[in-house]
């Protein structure tokens, strides 16, 4: 593009240089030429002049020679006495004295009768019988006439004696001799045309031989013009036609040669030439530089810019000049500049997490990508994924503030606990990620528990005090996995691992990614397997401590898996709760459990049961509703239905919680609250939820008859449920002792495998009409 500007440039500035070059070089041309050819028109005036100023002299010389001759008594005794040899000595005397060419003798018809030349032709006739014809009474004649095809200027005059008895006359030839002694005088080329009918034009003259045919051609082509001009060979000659002889038929042609008349002018034109040339070579050059002035800063510039489009900002734009494009090139350094600022800024946000500054999961993804891809298998790399305990329960109730400034704490808790060369990434959420070079299994969990040490520190926001915590899976290159995306799921599961073990920190074991697949597919199945029929209730019964009989079951989901068999509900219900379809699970126990209830009524089994309900389950509003209408459709007392929510349930999203349980409350219904003492919740949480019965977590059940410290509690956490007037259940019974126990301490109910593992609905019904015979057969008996 630059070369094509640059060819205009050039192309303009030259045609400018011609368009003023050229009319001057036209009007030079013409000028010298004009001048020239008016120099020759002169020269051919004055030669013109001359020649017929020559042929008057020679005329005269004739015309007085002649005369002496005609008055010579004794030529005329001669002549009248018909004495030729007389006649012949004294025409060649005379005519010797004059150098005339020819001198001779006509009689009174013109027939030659004496000639010192022979030029009588064949039919004996005069040979000027044109100019013979002119001849009057006595008059001398002159004039030019041709002869055996040779021009002569001739003189007649009569001889008298006393009567005219003949003519004499003498002439001169009009040859090339003639000719080149006129050019002498005149320096015009000279030649003598005689016009023949029979041989055509015969020329004498001073031109070389091959111009004079020249010449002839050029005559007889143009008969009666008188050309201004005429070309010979390489040469123009302006040219004067004089009609001489009689009619016509001789001619002289005066000729200025055009070359030596434009010669005097040549060198000017030549200097011309040098100078239109020069000015040219001037104007070319002249004009690429201009271009080049133009072009290299602007290609300069394109070049700028596509360094500029590729990414490179460092590369000068290098235009000092303080013209338009210094300014165009200033611009555009500060647009280059601009972009680079912005372009850090973008790429700073496009590779940080905006919350806490961290690198992002693109930024720490790329770099372990770039690491493992120049790593071998003698290098060693650890990926240690990073999860927040409990953090969405203290988003919920804290606040996102408080939450935010936990995590911006927690990175900059991790940040400052590992080398400035390790990178520690958000991946969103509550998650981080941290790789570290070079580390082996040792090294990884060692910076893992400084990293747990470090993030477990209490922690002030404000006027609380939290107590932060952290789980961490560990995936190790190469023994676990040698690209990114496997090593960073690898050390995701190790992270659930550790978090359901309830231990800080997990490496990856193989074959957990078998074990991840599956749960993957288990999601899956989940969503079909209420409506597929695969879904079976157990009840397991609670036992009622004051009278010693079984007043609630509880009812709990198993899932016949077509391809796994019974799935545990600790396996499922937790994927069920991730992936969402525990909604659709507690649909199907809350329409199966109250038809059953219904049924056992209709037996005259009057028996409340317990459903657990999720934490999902609560956030979604229509449940008081769905309820009431099953419980409606099957005729069932909601005083019959208990729902047993987990403490931790509750405390996800305290508020909301709390709002759905007045509502399930105000609908009749029983609540209690599942795994007592394994949460957070506090006291005056626990005063303001409308529950009626507290289960105490079977971690502390199962272990009160061995451990003082669960003692305690179970038996602190019976007190604190009777004053606050609710009933109390003990879950986890398994042996005699826990039992006898939880009846010292007033429990209300008591559940576990020492009463009965949860059993079909079949065996439960059994176990009921069972027990209604024994109550029958115990009333009968007293
Ligand atoms: P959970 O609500 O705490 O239910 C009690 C669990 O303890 C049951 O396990 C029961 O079999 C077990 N258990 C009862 N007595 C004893 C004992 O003496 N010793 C021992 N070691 N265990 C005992 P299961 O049926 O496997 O249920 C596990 C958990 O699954 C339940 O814990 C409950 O949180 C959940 N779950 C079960 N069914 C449902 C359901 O329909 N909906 C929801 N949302 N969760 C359910
Ligand atoms: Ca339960
Ligand atoms: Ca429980």
């Amino acid at each position: 593009m630059a070369h094509s500007y640059r060819t205009r440039v050039i192309v303009l500035l030259l045609l400018l240089v011609a368009t003023i070059q050229f009319p001057v070089f036209l009007s030079v041309y013409f000028a010298t030429r004009g001048n020239a050819l008016e120099q020759a028109d002169e020269r051919l005036d004055v030669g013109a002049r001359v020649f017929n100023r020559l042929l008057e002299t020679r005329g005269q010389q004739l015309r007085s020679a002649v005369g002496l001759v005609a008055a010579d008594f004794g030529f005329r005794e001669a002549v009248a006495s018909r004495d030729e040899a007389t006649v012949q000595s004294v025409l060649v005397n005379h005519g010797g004295r004059i150098a005339a060419d020819f001198a001779v003798m006509l009689d009174l018809k013109g027939r030659v009768t004496t000639s010192t030349l022979d030029i009588e032709d064949d039919a004996g006739a005069t040979p000027f019988a044109a100019l013979f014809a002119r001849a009057g009474a006595d008059e001398t004649v002159s004039g030019i006439a041709a002869t055996g095809n040779e021009p002569f200027q001739i003189v007649l005059v009569p001889v008298k004696a006393p009567q005219r008895i003949g003519w004499v006359g003498m002439g001169f030839r009009m040859d090339a001799a003639l000719a080149s002694e006129f050019r002498k005088l005149s320096g015009l080329e000279v030649s003598f045309v005689v016009a023949d009918a029979k041989d055509g034009l015969h020329i004498y003259s001073t031109l070389p031989a091959e111009l004079q045919q020249a010449l002839a051609r050029a005559l007889g082509d143009q008969v009666d013009v008188a050309p201004a001009s005429i070309e010979l060979g390489d040469d123009e000659y302006l040219s004067r036609r004089l009609p001489l002889g009689e009619a016509g038929s001789v001619e002289a042609v005066l000729q200025a040669s055009m070359e030596s008349a434009m010669r005097p002018y040549a060198s000017l034109r030549r200097q011309l030439l040098l100078i239109s040339t020069l000015a040219f070579a001037l104007s070319v050059l002249g004009a690429w530089l201009l271009a080049r002035g133009v072009t290299r800063p602007v290609q300069q510039l394109a070049d700028a810019a596509n360094r500029i489009g590729r990414g490179d900002y460092l590369a000068e734009v290098a235009t000092a000049r303080d013209d338009e494009l210094g300014r165009l090139a200033e611009a555009f350094r500060s647009m280059q500049r601009g972009i680079a600022d912005r372009e850090q800024k973008i790429t700073h946000l496009a590779y940080h997490d905006a919350l806490t500054n961290l690198p992002n999961r693109a930024n720490i993804e790329r770099q372990l990508l770039e690491a493992l891809a120049t790593a071998d298998s003698s290098e060693r790399l650890a990926v240690l994924m990073i999860d927040v305990n409990r953090f969405k329960e203290i988003n919920d109730t804290l606040g996102h503030p408080i939450g935010d400034r936990l995590l911006v704490n927690i990175g900059q808790r991790m940040r400052s606990a590992v080398r400035a060369s390790d990178t520690v990434a958000r991946l969103g959420g509550d998650e981080f990620l941290l790789v570290l070079g070079g580390a082996d299994a040792r090294v990884a969990r060692r910076v893992a528990e400084k990293l747990v040490a470090a993030v477990t520190e209490p922690m002030q926001l404000d006027t609380l005090e939290l107590f932060p915590d952290i789980s961490i899976g560990i995936a190790l290159f190469p023994e676990h996995a040698r690209t990114a995306d496997d090593l960073i799921r690898r050390a995701d599961i190790a992270m659930y691992d550790a978090k359901n073990a309830r231990i800080p920190i997990t490496v990856y074991e193989s074959g957990r990614d078998a074990q991840h697949l599956r749960r993957l597919s288990l999601i899956n199945d989940l969503r079909r397997a209420a409506e597929n029929g695969e879904l079976v209730v157990h009840y397991q019964p609670t036992l009622d401590l004051d009278h010693g009989r079984i007043t609630h079951v509880e009812a709990l989901a198993r899932w016949l898996h077509p391809r796994e068999g019974f799935i545990q509900p600790d396996e499922f219900i937790p994927l069920a709760e991730h992936s969402g379809s525990i909604r659709l699970i507690t649909d199907w126990m809350l329409r199966t459990v109250i038809r059953q209830c219904r049924e056992w009524g209709d037996q005259g089994h009057a028996i409340s049961v317990a459903i657990n309900i999720s934490a999902i389950d609560l956030a979604s509003g229509n449940l008081p509703a769905t309820i009431s209408r099953y419980l409606e459709q099957h005729a069932v007392s909601p005083q019959r239905l208990v729902l047993e929510i987990t403490e931790s349930a509750v405390m996800r999203d305290a508020a909301l919680a709390l709002d759905m349980l007045r509502k399930l409350k105000a609908c009749g219904l029983r609540l209690a609250i599942d795994d007592f003492g394994t949460g957070y919740s506090s006291l005056s949480h626990l005063k303001r939820m409308p529950v009626d019965e507290i289960k105490i977590d079977k971690s502390f059940v199962m272990g009160m008859a061995d451990d003082n410290d669960d003692a305690v509690i179970v038996r602190s956490t019976i007190e604190l449920g009777h004053n606050m007037g609710l009933s109390v259940v003990a879950e986890g019974v398994d042996n005699p002792r826990a039992l006898r126990m939880l009846e010292d301490y007033h429990c209300d109910m008591a559940q576990g495998f020492l009463i009965s593992r949860p059993v079909a609905v079949e065996d439960l019904t059994d176990l009921l009409a069972a027990q209604r015979d024994a109550v029958k057969t115990t009333l009968e008996s007293t």
